[in-house]
């Protein structure tokens, strides 16, 4: 008999856990540990946060779902590696503490045979003086924060009704973030509701990016075939925004936030208080702070994560100018090099460098995005993570399903105004996810897999995929049908 732990139940770690559990014989083990007793589509936070779903419809309970399935859950959060045993057994471990309220604080070791790290990010809003929730901003990355932006904007549409105006700035709220993706759905989504709401004309909405130019989304641009041309990501961004009258600030570090005023510092004008009545800004990520251990106690932390927290897995991590970075330089298989047996997943693992070209303002500080690892990637990483460990288990020496950024693409539907018959979502894939101009010296992407589209049906798409998806999380019957 083999355990299998899963750390986290998001969308990396839930896709991993239900494959091992379906490929795996019913002797072995599946265990997720996870600190929330619930699952959050996070996808469809921005329509929490715009106010167009409430926050039961993008999370279920997974306890009763990992109950049917035979998948051990304990609601706990894992807090350090034992990769290599402890003093007491050279059996691999990971200590965790329980969150469950009825075991509350109390820790516990699991030992494990395979171990899968998928985490997901910190949300480091302590980044920025001012930033968060409970501070001066608001976020939709949680769909509490996605709630308490819904009610913020419910009074601001109030208050326009009543003849005020109002200012929007939404964004990322630090030069070194990711998941610009998500803001520009947000804001394209609250412009949307705005003219909903009859209240458009009340509302000045800035968008403040780390992106060197809008459209980069963190991948170094998205170059689209449209109708037979090529259209840079460039280009539509900025025409989208300008047919909705939304100004851009890029090139954006935010060092501050306080109440209804902004502090950004951008690359070519330099700093600015930019004040605001609501401002959306997300937070950068790190990991989420696990240690390490050896066996005799040793904190071998730096060995098995990176500075930033994320785990260091098959990729060359390193430091080299962005001249030489390479498409190979990505990981394939997620696998530490330091424990065969431990794996990270979506978010959790190390990248080995940004995907976006590199820039950093006066104080050395990198203002450009991070390298996204968005929902499809993040669950077809879960998926080939869970596939080699069962390989392994079988008897292979070394992991068998790679998942690399380098050699596959990704699919994004963003949505840009929420209606059944005038709502409009941006369908865009890319392939690769890591540009290769070896491959394509022309745009460094296939473009015969690399097209974008903004229209009625991909809202249609969208709101299909959220059920979708939902159904398959929920591991309805059929679910592995669905594709990640
Ligand atoms: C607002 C927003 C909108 C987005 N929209 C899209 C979209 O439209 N399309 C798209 O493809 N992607 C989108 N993304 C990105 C997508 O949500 C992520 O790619 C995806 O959630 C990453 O999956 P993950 O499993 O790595 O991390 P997560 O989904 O964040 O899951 C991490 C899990 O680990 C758990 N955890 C945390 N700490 C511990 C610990 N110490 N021990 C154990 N477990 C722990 C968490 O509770 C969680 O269950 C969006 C992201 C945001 C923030």
């Amino acid at each position: 008999m083999s355990r299998i732990v899963v750390l986290g139940a998001g969308i990396s770690g839930h896709t991993a856990a239900a494959f091992l559990r379906r490929w795996l014989p019913e002797k072995d083990e599946v265990v997720v540990v996870s600190p929330q007793p619930d699952y959050n589509w996070i996808p469809s936070n921005i329509w929490v946060g715009v106010g167009l779903m409430n926050r039961r419809q993008v999370v279920f309970p997974l306890a009763p779902v990992y109950r049917s399935h035979n998948i051990d859950f304990r609601q706990a959060r894992a807090v350090a590696l034992f990769p290599g045993g402890d003093a007491a057994s050279p059996q691999a471990s990971v200590e965790i503490e329980w969150t469950l309220p009825q075991k509350a604080g109390q820790r516990e070791r699991v030992p494990y045979d395979f171990l899968i790290n998928a985490t997901g990010p910190k949300l480091n809003f302590e980044a920025t003086p001012g930033l968060g929730p409970g501070r001066n901003s608001l976020s939709v990355c949680t769909a509490d924060h996605a709630e308490q932006t819904s009610a913020v904007l419910t009074e601001m549409i109030e208050r326009m009704k009543r003849g005020e105006r109002k200012r929007f700035l939404v964004g990322v709220g630090h030069g070194g973030c990711t998941c610009e993706g998500a803001a520009f759905e947000y804001v394209v989504n609250l412009e949307f509701e705005l003219r909903a709401h009859g209240v458009r004309d009340k509302a000045d909405i800035i968008f403040v990016t780390n992106e060197y130019e809008l459209g980069d989304f963190g991948v170094d641009g998205v170059p689209m075939r449209t109708n037979g041309y090529v259209t840079p990501g460039k280009i539509f961004a900025e025409s989208l925004f300008a047919e909705r009258g939304i100004a851009a600030i890029t090139k954006a570090h935010v060092f501050g936030v306080e109440p209804g005023l902004a502090l950004i510092d951008t690359l070519d004008t330099g700093k600015a208080a930019v004040p605001f009545d609501m401002a959306m800004l997300l937070p950068p990520f790190t990991g989420v702070g696990l240690k390490a251990f050896g066996p005799s106690g040793d904190d071998i932390t730096g060995t098995v994560f990176a500075p930033n927290g994320f785990m260091k897995v098959d990729a060359n991590y390193e430091k080299k100018p962005y001249a030489d970075w390479k498409p190979q330089d990505w990981p394939r298989f997620y696998q530490s090099p330091a424990y065969p047996n431990l794996f990270a997943a979506g978010i959790a693992f190390a990248p080995p460098h940004p995907i976006s070209r590199p820039h950093t303002n006066a104080d050395g500080l990198m203002v450009s995005p991070a390298p996204p690892r968005t929902g499809m990637p993040s669950a077809m990483i879960g998926k080939a993570v869970a596939r080699s460990i069962v390989d392994m288990l079988s008897g292979s020496t070394r992991p068998t399903q790679s998942a690399s950024f380098a050699e596959m693409g990704a699919a994004c539907v963003a949505s840009a105004g929420s209606n059944p018959f005038r709502g409009t979502a941006a369908s865009i894939t890319v392939f690769p996810i890591v540009p290769d101009f070896t491959r394509y010296p022309e745009h460094g992407r296939d473009m015969r897999f690399s097209f974008g589209e903004i229209g009625l049906a991909g809202h249609w798409i969208k709101i299909l995929l959220h059920h979708m998806f939902l159904y398959k999380a929920r591991l309805r019957p059929g679910w592995f049908l669905i594709p990640e």
